[in-house]
């Protein structure tokens, strides 16, 4: 019997390259945080609320170094 040894993809946490660029989306009367990581919050009715998502979720998960240019 053979044993397959799969070891599991190297992971650094993160995808490199991949800002963190949340955005609110706004869908009828409510607001989505949404970010380019493919994070989402729920809809909030406030906007105000949802901008809050996105500073708790930048928060969590701090973009890395500026890019230049
Ligand atoms: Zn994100």
């Amino acid at each position: 019997m053979k044993h397959v040894n799969s070891e599991p993809p190297a992971r650094v946490g993160t995808a490199p390259s991949a800002a963190h660029r949340a955005v609110v989306e706004e869908r009828g009367s409510f607001c989505f945080a949404t970010c380019s990581c493919g994070w989402f919050a729920p809809g909030r009715r406030s906007r105000d609320r949802a901008r809050r998502d996105v500073g708790e979720h930048l928060a969590e998960h701090p973009a890395g170094p500026p890019e230049p240019g």
